[in-house]
């Protein structure tokens, strides 16, 4: 695989024999865990999760664990992104707004899954880094937005599909306004002790089938942007 290669960055973003062995490795890992979703299982087959991910753990990038990157945040376990990605559902086209854009990966997913992504981060640094490495691994297709995901994104409201990766204690009623009616929202729900993987259904306005999809742990989903 080849990347943009006017960008100092490109010199490190090489994609070799080894790490797509490895990648496949870890789609084996994932099916054993349940993920049973094709379309996730190939996207997970073909993104570079090493390019995300500060060059001191590239060496374990294909193993099933979440890493620290900046701003004191993390790239969630390799589980986790195909969980939460199978549970959206995604059809074709479907447009998708991710809460926590963090080292970009999950977003990633999405779009090789063919989703029309829109993603927002509160934190500066990362928005930035983060929007420069989509370009540089040829995915401008996907639309970072710099801000408080508790507000949404009303301007390309309303959405197919909304996915929260970090933790919400306090209940983020912009974005279940923000889904369209048939629509799926899955958060992680709760507090630093005990967080829950939910996805809700939006059957009508001020209605929702909910589900609990099990135990998880996320880093918190704060107000405000720094
Ligand atoms: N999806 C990310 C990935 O694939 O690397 C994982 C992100 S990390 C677990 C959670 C991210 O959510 C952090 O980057 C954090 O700054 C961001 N975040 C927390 N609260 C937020 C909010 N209100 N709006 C936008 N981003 C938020």
């Amino acid at each position: 695989m080849h990347y943009k290669q006017n960008s100092t960055k490109a010199k490190s973003l090489i994609d070799n024999y080894r790490h797509k062995g490895l990648r496949q490795n870890l789609v084996t890992t994932l099916r054993r865990k349940g993920i049973q979703d094709e379309k996730v299982l190939h996207a997970i087959s073909i993104i570079p999760r090493h390019f995300m991910l500060d060059k001191a753990f590239a060496d374990w990038a294909y193993r099933d664990m979440a890493f620290p990157i900046d701003a004191e945040q993390t790239i969630s376990m390799p589980y986790t992104v195909a969980l939460q990605s199978q549970l959206l559902s995604i059809d074709p086209e479907d447009k998708v707004l991710e809460v926590g854009t963090g080292s970009g990966y999950q977003a990633a997913v999405l779009f090789h899954m063919g989703a029309k992504v829109y993603t927002i981060e509160r934190q500066r640094k990362l928005f930035d880094k983060t929007s420069d490495l989509l370009v540089d691994m040829k995915m401008q297709g996907i639309r970072t937005l710099y801000g408080d995901g508790y507000e949404g994104a009303p301007r390309f409201a309303p959405f197919d599909k909304i996915v929260v990766t970090a933790g919400a204690s306090v209940f983020p009623d912009k974005l279940l306004e923000q889904l369209k009616i048939g629509g799926i929202m899955v958060i992680p729900s709760g507090n630093s002790q005990k967080q829950v993987m939910m996805r809700y259904i939006k059957l009508a306005i001020g209605s929702c089938k909910k589900e609990n999809h099990g135990p998880c742990a996320f880093v918190p989903m704060l107000g405000g942007v720094e």
